[in-house]
This record gives structure tokens, C-alpha cells and sequence, in this order.
């Protein structure tokens, strides 16, 4: 093994899909044909090279500062792919694993710890060969050689690689179970980078900071024990950097001081900071070169470089060698605040993507002598944030102070509501939809159009309205129970009210990649949360007024817009979640004063930020509960307030899901075919409507398919608590399998209802 210093500065990772989202714009001409692999390439080749530029230009100037964790889909794909644990030669076998085709399910595709970015599953056999593929870095290496950069490979991990991948069906092996075999071929891969004369390999391990349900702190610990052994015992290899973000790692950590491998970087942000203070104090028994990932990865905000330089020279102290970094990889922000024009001046000043952190890194290992600008700079940012009145406001403080403290209750009780709730006159086994119809192209084409001002609000609320009436007809004529107005003028659940909300900004150009070519812009709440109007009553109104059955308010919940945004670093996210529960709360009381009595609130993504850490989690779920407690807080007793949760495996948080304390309950049921009612026990009182129809595909489920899911069903639900709904909103999938799914749906209720 050849050694070279580790690099002072550098990140764990950059966005991949480019800053005009040059790889989305490659992926989906190459997908729809328009476009040949080699052209496609070569896009991709352009893209890489333009990165390593322009991350060179930001500062990233030693050998080996620069990640080249490049992936055309994802980055766990990617590696799988390298090791071989799951097979594919070409870029189309690629495409085909992610995507699927006519006669291939695609992977599964789930979250990427407690972020937004979502990773493709590798299913692995018993008899998965992993065959290793070095040629896929090594081509990296050599063409970002050829252009002047010495480029740090990166890959997956083997305990991280398979602690995510999933048991193929019919294997009788856990993933965990092949590590040795995995092991083998990462030590094949870096014996093919050690020949090719690269010193540095970044291997990412961000397994070691969570409870993960396949694999403990100690089981993984010892899986990486295991793994790294084997792997630092070669001495045909680059020297091994090994990164754990996302989190503090544990008992990880401690496996890690022993194991000694070349460089740790440790994710040292102020959120993991906060979950577990003595971090900063463990990472000290370290033997390894520290790199310290100082530089928050997951939010938008410019650092207080002077606080994290002190826990820079804190460190300094202790360790032998330290370098600084990301927390995480950049790639959940944006590109640049840069490309921003319509931020206000001073907020625009509080900002920090991807770019911008480049620097911050730069001059956080440089110091404020020889980098006095930037430590101004952030001074400045830090100074004018805490003073601003756009983030501090008086009247929404004074409001939140006189809250309860801790937990808040509905009042009268479920069982009182209930009864309260049957002067609403629905039928027995009443149905519904989740709330969005088909987004069609031509609303597509009236919102940009509107966006670019070539249609005037007047015309463009006309369209809407033209739509919100067909989508009423066509429930009628379905015979739906309980109609929707389909939520056309709703561009996205969550940066719908981010518009309209006091305290959120929203970004032109800020996108984030949320899987393979798919890229969202997520809103920033900056300060504190208010309503300065009515937000859905307008729609609601016009939707009841065009019917005689009731139609459903829609309201996204606090959880989900927290989730989907980008959040404040200057409170507990608690803070803005009650403030998010009581602007809510205001529109229940709008709605109701509508004539609107059923409420829905969504809170898709309610699992989303449940935390790593096992122990962190009650917590968690204390606030999120009560903050969707807070929406429904004053409703009238008459008021039937309506959750919905979709995205995920409940089972784990049933008990927060029944503490919502909505009255009825619709939940995404139908791809485990109904396996969630085995969690609901007794303390689940509410109403509830289990998803009969998977809305991802457009495949219409048959009458007979739909009516056995509501049998099913009735086995664990009582028929006064059921209610039968799709699985989620219908926005992605087209009219004509809407109205077949939707007319078969009512069909087997019908059929059920008689039968019984
Ligand atoms: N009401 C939303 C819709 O139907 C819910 C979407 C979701 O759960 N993701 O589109
Ligand atoms: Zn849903």
C-alpha cells in the first residue's frame, strides 16, 4: 500500500443530476429513444467533467478531495452493480433493474435513511454470485485522470450494501449472511484501484448510525468488524477512507477505533450534535486520521463558521491528523444559491447549497486568517438571521405560548364524536378517494402557463374550475359517497401551502433529486409559521355547492410539510410544527364555516422522520401526534376529520398512527394485500379505510379482486368502522383507468354490502 496525506477539505458526496439538470434531461431523452446510449454517455462523461471543475474552482484543489460518487440512477444501485450483488452488464440491464420493463418488475425503491432521497433494493438469491465489475470505477478514474483530477472513488460499504438490500424470494440467506462473499469482492475491486494507482477509496458506512430492523447497533458493529478485518488486512489496496453520516454511530465507533482504518470521517453537524452530545468528545478515541463533517449536508443554511471552527480546533487538540467535511453528501441540497433571483436580499444572504458549502468547507479547514472573508461573510449571515422580524414574529410566539404543554386532546372522545358523526348520513361501507384526480397534461399546460404570465389568474381559475366540476360529475356519475374536489390547482401537496404560508420561501432552480431522474424543489421554511388567509376554503365551497353529497376538505398535515421541506436549524422542529398545528387549525375552522364537515388531513410521510435511533424516537413521535392534534384541536364534534398515511410499513408506529386521533383512517394497504390489519389491535378505535386498489400502476383491478381486499378486511374491521378507498390520490395515473378502477371499486362494495 501506497500512502498520500488525506486531503484537508472535501465532501462526502455532490449532487449527481447536475445544476440545469443536464443527467434528468440525458436519462429521460435516452429512456424515451430520443437519444442513443453513446450520446447519452457522453452527456453524462461532460457532466462529470463540468463537476469536477467546477468543484476544483470551489476549492477541492489536493488529489483525492473530490468524491467521484457518480451513479446514473442511484448510488446504492451502483454499487451493487460493482459487487456484483446484483447482476447487470449494460446500461440498459441498469435501467431495467430501476425502472423495470414490459416483462421485468423494476427493484424496490424505499428511503435512504431519514432522507428524501429514495435508493433502488437489491434483491439478493442464494445463489447471487457477486461477481466484481472494477471497471465501473476504474473507467471513472481514468477519464477524470485524462481531464487533470485525481478523484477519490466511492462505493457503498458491504455492511451498509447489505444491511439495505432485501432476501430475494425463495432465498434462504439474509443479505447480512453473504458478507463474507460480498467482502471478497470489494477486496477484488480495491486490489483493481490499488493497481491502477489510486491511494485514496471512500467506502460510505452510514448503517453504523441507525437501529435498522434487519440489524442492531451491536449486530452491525460486528458486521463491520467482520467486513473491515478482512478488508484491512489486504495490503494490495488504496488506503481506506470510511465515512458514517447521517448520524452518530455507537457501538460502531468504538468497532472503528480498534479497526483503525486510514481516515473515518464522522458526521459532527449540529443535529447529530444535538441527539447525542457526547459525540463530539468519542470521536476523540479515534486512531484513524478524523475527517470531521462540520458542514451541515442536510439543510439549506449558511454555517456559523466561528462555532465550528472552535470545535474544528477542538478536535485539533486531541487528534493527531484532521481534515473537515459534510456531514452528508451534498447531493440533498441544491446546487446554488446562485441561481436564485427572487429570494429577498437579506434571506438570500442565510443560504447555503451545495456550492456555497464547498467553500464554507474550504475555509473551515483554513481558518479565519487566511480565509477573513468568508468568516465575515458568515458572521454577517449569523448576525442579520437573529435579528431579522421576517423570522421572528411576535404574535405567533405569543399564540404558541398559550398552548398546553405536552399532550393535546380532541374533545368529546372518539366514541362520542362517532355518534354525533351519524347525523352525516353515510351508507354503510361509505366510499371515497384520497383527494387528487388525474393532473392532466392540459392543467399542466394552464399552470405554466399562468407561472409564465401568459395566462391571467382570472382564466387560470377558470380552467381550474371547469375541472373541479368535471371531477365532481364524474364522482356522481361513479356513485361515490364522499366526494373530493381532486386538488387540480395543487401543484404539489406540500409547496401549495408553502406558498401560501407566512415563513416559508420557495426556491426557482432548488432541486433535489428524489430518486433516479426524479427531482423536487422543496420549499424552506426560514422563519416563524402563520396563515395570513384562507388557503382551501374557496376550492371546497365551490366543489360543495356544485353537489349534494359532501365533499371532503384536503389539508396536507404538519409532519408531511416539515418533511418535505427544508427545515430551520435555529429551533427544535417541534417549534414549527405547533405553529404549522394552529395555522392549520384556523382552516378547520374556515372549512367548517364553509359548510364543509368532513376534513382530511394528510400525513403521508409521518414515518419518514421517525429517527434512526431507537431511543430517539418516542420523542419523535410525541411532537409529530401532537402537532396533527393541534389541526383537529377545535373542530366541532359534527366535524368528521379524515387522516391518510401511504409510503410505508406502519406496523412499527400503529400506536402514533391510532394516537392521530382522526375519525377515520385511510392507509395505503393494497400492495401487502392487507397485511397491515394484523397490526391494529384494539387500541385502534378509529374508522378506517384500507387502500383496495394500488394506484402506481395503471392496471384496473377487477370487481371480484377488490371485493375479496373488502372481505378481507372485514375480518379484522367491524362494517360500521370500514370504509373503501384506492390506496393513495389519483394525480399520476390517467382518467380512462381512473374511472374503470374507481367504477369497479364502488361495484365490489356493492357487492360485499349485499352479500352481507
Ligand atoms: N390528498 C393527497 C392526494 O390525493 C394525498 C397524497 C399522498 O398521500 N401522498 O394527492
Ligand atoms: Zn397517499
Amino acid at each position: 500500500m501506497t500512502t498520500t496525506n488525506f486531503p484537508k477539505a472535501t465532501i462526502e458526496g455532490y449532487p449527481r443530476v447536475g445544476a440545469n439538470r443536464e443527467l434528468k434531461r440525458a436519462l429521460e431523452s435516452y429512456w424515451a429513444g430520443r437519444i442513443d446510449a453513446e450520446t447519452f454517455e457522453s452527456a453524462a462523461h461532460s457532466l462529470r467533467l463540468d463537476t469536477y471543475n467546477r468543484l476544483r474552482d470551489l476549492g477541492l484543489t489536493e488529489d483525492y478531495a473530490i468524491p467521484a460518487d457518480v451513479a446514473y440512477y442511484d448510488q446504492v444501485l451502483e454499487t451493487a452493480l460493482t459487487v456484483g450483488a446484483v447482476a447487470g452488464e449494460t446500461l440498459d440491464d441498469e435501467f431495467t433493474l430501476a425502472r423495470g420493463n414490459k416483462d421485468t418488475a423494476p427493484l424496490e425503491m424505499t428511503k435512504w435513511f431519514d432522507t428524501n432521497y429514495h435508493y433502488i433494493v437489491p434483491e439478493i438469491a442464494d445463489d447471487q454470485d457477486f461477481k466484481a465489475h472494477p471497471q465501473r470505477v476504474i473507467k471513472l478514474v481514468e477519464e477524470a485522470r485524462a481531464a487533470g483530477h485525481t478523484v477519490r472513488p466511492y462505493l457503498v460499504g458491504p455492511v451498509t450494501l447489505l444491511a439495505l438490500s432485501k432476501q430475494a424470494e425463495g432465498a434462504t440467506k439474509s443479505p447480512l449472511d453473504r458478507l463474507d462473499d460480498a467482502v471478497k469482492a470489494y477486496q477484488e475491486v480495491l486490489a483493481e484501484l490499488n493497481k491502477s494507482g489510486v491511494k485514496w477509496v471512500q467506502l460510505a458506512e452510514p448503517a453504523l448510525v441507525a437501529d435498522l430492523t434487519v440489524a442492531n447497533d451491536e449486530e452491525l458493529a460486528a458486521h463491520t468488524k467482520r467486513a473491515y478485518e478482512a478488508i484491512l488486512a489486504a495490503d494490495n489496496r488504496p488506503q481506506v477512507y470510511l465515512t458514517t453520516p447521517y448520524g452518530s454511530a455507537r457501538k460502531g465507533l468504538e468497532v472503528l477505533a480498534e479497526l483503525k482504518p486510514e481516515a473515518v470521517q464522522v458526521d459532527l453537524s449540529v443535529g447529530t450534535l444535538a441527539l447525542d452530545e457526547g459525540y463530539l468528545e468519542r470521536v476523540k478515541n479515534l486512531k484513524s486520521h478524523v475527517v470531521a463533517g462540520l458542514i451541515d449536508g442536510r439543510n439549506v443554511w449558511a454555517a456559523n463558521l466561528r462555532d465550528l471552527r472552535s470545535k474544528y480546533e477542538d478536535l485539533e487538540g486531541s487528534l493527531d491528523s484532521l481534515s473537515v467535511s459534510t456531514s452528508v453528501s451534498l447531493q440533498h441540497v441544491p446546487h446554488t444559491v446562485e441561481a436564485e433571483t427572487k429570494l429577498p436580499a437579506d434571506v438570500a444572504t442565510w443560504f447555503s447549497f451545495a456550492n456555497e458549502k464547498v467553500k464554507e468547507v474550504v475555509a473551515l479547514s483554513q481558518g479565519p486568517l487566511e480565509a477573513p472573508e468568508a468568516y465575515s461573510i458568515s458572521d454577517r449571515a449569523v448576525r442579520t438571521r437573529a435579528e431579522s422580524e421576517r423570522i421572528h414574529n411576535a404574535a405567533v410566539k405569543a399564540r404558541i405560548e398559550k398552548l398546553p404543554a405536552g399532550e393535546v386532546k380532541r374533545e368529546p372522545a372518539f366514541a362520542e364524536r362517532n355518534e354525533a358523526q351519524k347525523e352525516l348520513g353515510l351508507p354503510q361501507l361509505p366510499t371515497t378517494t384520497i383527494g387528487s384526480f388525474p393532473q392532466t397534461k392540459e392543467i399542466r399546460q394552464a399552470r405554466a402557463a399562468h407561472r409564465k404570465g401568459e395566462l391571467s389568474d382570472a382564466d387560470y381559475n377558470a380552467a381550474l374550475k371547469d375541472e373541479v366540476k368535471s371531477v365532481i360529475e364524474l364522482q356522481e356519475r361513479l356513485g361515490l359517497d364522499v366526494l373530493v374536489h381532486g386538488e387540480p390547482e395543487r401543484n404539489d401537496m406540500v409547496q401549495y401551502f408553502a406558498e401560501l404560508l407566512d415563513g416559508f420561501v420557495t426556491t426557482e432552480n432548488g432541486w433535489v433529486q428524489s430518486y433516479g431522474s426524479r427531482c423536487t424543489r422543496p420549499p424552506i421554511v426560514v422563519g416563524d409559521i402563520s396563515r395570513p388567509a384562507a388557503m382551501t376554503t374557496e376550492w371546497s365551497k365551490y366543489a360543495q355547492s356544485l353537489s349534494e353529497h359532501h365533499v371532503k376538505g384536503m389539508l396536507t398535515g404538519p409532519v408531511t410539510i416539515l418533511a418535505w421541506s427544508f427545515v430551520r436549524d435555529d429551533v427544535h422542529q417541534s417549534v414549527s410544527a405547533d405553529q404549522l398545528g394552529v395555522a392549520l387549525a384556523d382552516e378547520v375552522h374556515d372549512l367548517e364555516e364553509t359548510g364543509i364537515d368532513i376534513i382530511q388531513i394528510d400525513e403521508p410521510a409521518l414515518r419518514e422522520l421517525l429517527p434512526l435511533r431507537e431511543e430517539d424516537r418516542k420523542a419523535y413521535l410525541d411532537w409529530a401526534v401532537r402537532s396533527f392534534r393541534l389541526v383537529a384541536l377545535e373542530a366541532k364534534p359534527t366535524t368528521q376529520i379524515h387522516t391518510h398515511l401511504c409510503y410505508s410499513e406502519f406496523g412499527q408506529i400503529i400506536d402514533a398512527v391510532a394516537g392521530l386521533d382522526a375519525d377515520v383512517t385511510s392507509i395505503e394497504a393494497a400492495r401487502s394485500r392487507m397485511e397491515l390489519l394484523e397490526d391494529i389491535d384494539e387500541t385502534f378505535h378509529s374508522e378506517i379505510g384500507p387502500g383496495i386498489y394500488d394506484i402506481h400502476s395503471p392496471r384496473v383491478p377487477s370487481v371480484a379482486e377488490m371485493a375479496e381486499l373488502i372481505r378481507a378486511a372485514l375480518k379484522h374491521v367491524p362494517v360500521e368502522r370500514l370504509w373503501v378507498n384506492p390506496d393513495c390520490g389519483l394525480k399520476t395515473r390517467g382518467y380512462e383507468e381512473t374511472e374503470a378502477s374507481l367504477r369497479n371499486m364502488v361495484l365490489a362494495r356493492d357487492e360485499v354490502r349485499d352479500s352481507l
